[in-house]
């Protein structure tokens, strides 16, 4: 008799079918275009049925604004939009 897998969610710890799960994999990466892993790991296994309830808190995360990943045009627009917020709170502080 083989040793039999127990599939079961991280986080309802209900015994679920293989396909209704997924690995929860965690990378710690380096900045940049070629970002290197420097490590990962499997941080749980989460079932389709909490997907659908919202109870990971990463599943619906917003995607993370990197700047990276902007070219350096949208990086420049951004810092002289950024200047301009400045100055114009500053005059409103004033006036
Ligand atoms: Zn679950």
């Amino acid at each position: 008799m083989g040793h039999q897998p127990d599939y079961r969610c991280s986080l309802c710890s209900k015994e679920r079918a293989r396909a209704d799960l997924l690995a929860k994999k965690v990378s710690f990466i380096t900045l940049g275009a070629r970002g290197k892993t420097v490590q990962s790991r499997t941080a749980g296994w989460i079932c389709v049925h909490c997907l659908a309830d919202g109870q990971d808190e990463h599943w619906n995360i917003e995607k993370y604004d990197s700047p990276g990943m902007r070219n350096a045009e949208e990086v420049a627009a951004e810092a002289a939009l950024k200047r301009r917020q400045k100055r114009t709170d500053e005059v409103e502080e004033t006036a």
